[in-house]
């Protein structure tokens, strides 16, 4: 019987050059961004049980109805794959007791697990980049975190993002905004989603983000939370409406924006793009005042968010626009075995000494050959010896984006490389 071929998982991708690159890119500016804020790295294990999940996401979530990784290993205990990591950040930090001298600031940035049907921007692996801010209950730090997330945003000029903010009260008046949610839906379930019918009695907050067509037109006439804030969460999210216009950022007020886990309180937000089509978000976040209490410690304030790397490189995509990457580094061209001989140690020298690539081929091919090589690898100038360099005593440096040549004498290996390094400087 023929074996059947290998292919990846569904709703996993493989990462290839030159995508990988701009991930890489893209990694490098999230670390430095989160080192200007004073976030530190956390990185926490792949599975945890599965009990941090359920306790710590909700078991109304979507996570934890229908889309963890869960397995029992070979002792018979029930783990999970990370499908979100503020729990995992949470357990962790009570775990080493370091709430002990909150505020703590951390981020994080690896892969997460979901079970979804897999379509554009929605993977069974994905990654994320996010923060906690740990310790403080007021509006500051909402807008510290906001901050964050934008900063990345603005910093790729990504005009068609959009923040939405919104404020679901706290356990002082939400549950007056829930009876009047629960009276305004209860006539129209019969006529709602199965999803809608089944969680309206313990959460009719998560009826709000529904993307069940049946469900909208109510959602849509259903009351919104403005009218049933308390004087606390109202001045907290006034406050913070006013740090943000202060600090520039511009933002909508969505009424419908509750998020989907059960821990959030006061501010929630999410950043879309109309790169992601209808309803879909890069980031989501808020706070969660009660989290650290309900997964055992003490009481201590959070605040934070999770962007979706994918989505936001499909907005990158899209905002690029199928540009060109910039040519960068020097491809080594050598004419035949005596000239190959000349440049394989210059090639080496300049491998330490260039901030840029240095490619070589080492075939016998024709120049119009090594520079179709040069031009996929998207170098920026062709170093070219020939046996007619070689009797002169030169070569020529190719800048392959002005299509100019220049001649430099074919000094010794390390000369030479100190002379291609100001050349191409
Ligand atoms: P959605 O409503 O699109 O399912 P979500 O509310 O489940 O999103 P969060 O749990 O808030 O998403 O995760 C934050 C971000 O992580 C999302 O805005 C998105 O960019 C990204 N994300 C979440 N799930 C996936 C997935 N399955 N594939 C790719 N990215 C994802
Ligand atoms: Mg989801």
């Amino acid at each position: 019987m023929p074996e059947k071929s290998l292919s990846a998982p569904r709703g996993t991708a493989d990462l290839f050059p030159p995508e990988s690159a701009r991930w890489s890119e893209l990694e490098a500016r999230i670390h430095r961004l989160a080192a200007r804020f004073g976030y530190g790295e956390i990185r926490t294990p792949m599975f945890e049980s599965t009990d941090l999940f359920v306790r710590g996401v909700g078991e109304l979530s979507d996570i934890v109805e229908k889309e963890m990784y869960t397995f029992d290993d070979r002792g018979g205990r029930s783990l999970t794959l990370r499908p979100e990591w503020t729990a995992p950040v949470v357990r962790a930090v009570l775990e080493r007791g370091l709430l002990a001298q909150a505020p703590l600031r951390l981020y994080y940035i690896g892969p997460i697990f979901r079970y979804e049907r897999p379509q554009k921007g929605r993977y069974r692996q994905s990654h994320q980049f996010g923060v906690e801010c740990f310790g403080f209950p007021g509006p500051e730090a909402d807008l510290e975190v906001i901050s964050m997330a934008w900063e990345l945003v603005a910093d790729y000029r990504m005009t068609d993002a959009v923040l939405h903010v919104n404020s679901i009260g706290d356990s002082a008046c939400r549950p007056m905004y829930r009876n009047a949610l629960l009276a305004h839906f209860a006539p129209h379930l019969p006529s709602m989603s199965e999803d809608a019918r089944r969680r309206v009695e313990r959460n009719p907050l998560r009826l709000l983000d529904s993307k069940d067509p049946a469900d909208l037109p109510y959602v849509e006439s259903a009351p919104t939370f403005e009218e049933f804030l308390c004087a606390a969460c109202r001045e907290h999210f006034e406050a913070l409406k006013s740090y943000l216009v202060l600090a520039g950022i511009p933002f909508v007020v969505n009424p419908r924006i509750v998020r989907g886990l059960d821990y959030y309180g006061r501010t929630v937000f999410e950043i879309t793009s109309s790169a992601l089509g209808a309803h879909s978000s890069v980031c989501g976040g808020g706070r969660y005042d009660d989290l650290v209490r309900s997964l055992g410690g003490t009481d201590i304030p959070a605040v934070g968010f999770a962007l979706g790397l994918e989505r936001f490189v499909m907005m990158l995509r899209a905002h690029e626009g199928g540009a060109e990457p910039p040519r960068s580094g020097v491809q080594a061209i050598a004419l035949g075995a005596q000239a190959r001989a000349v440049l394989v140690p210059v090639v080496a020298e300049l491998r330490r000494k260039l901030d840029a690539p240095t490619y070589m081929d080492y075939q016998d091919r024709k120049l119009l050959a090594h520079l179709k090589i040069a031009d996929r690898n998207r170098a920026r100038y062709a170093l070219i010896v020939g046996s007619e360099e070689l009797t002169a005593g030169e070569l020529v440096l190719r800048d392959l984006e002005k299509r100019s040549d220049r001649r430099l004498p074919l000094a010794a290996g390390g000369v030479l490389a100190e002379l291609l390094v100001e050349a191409t400087a």
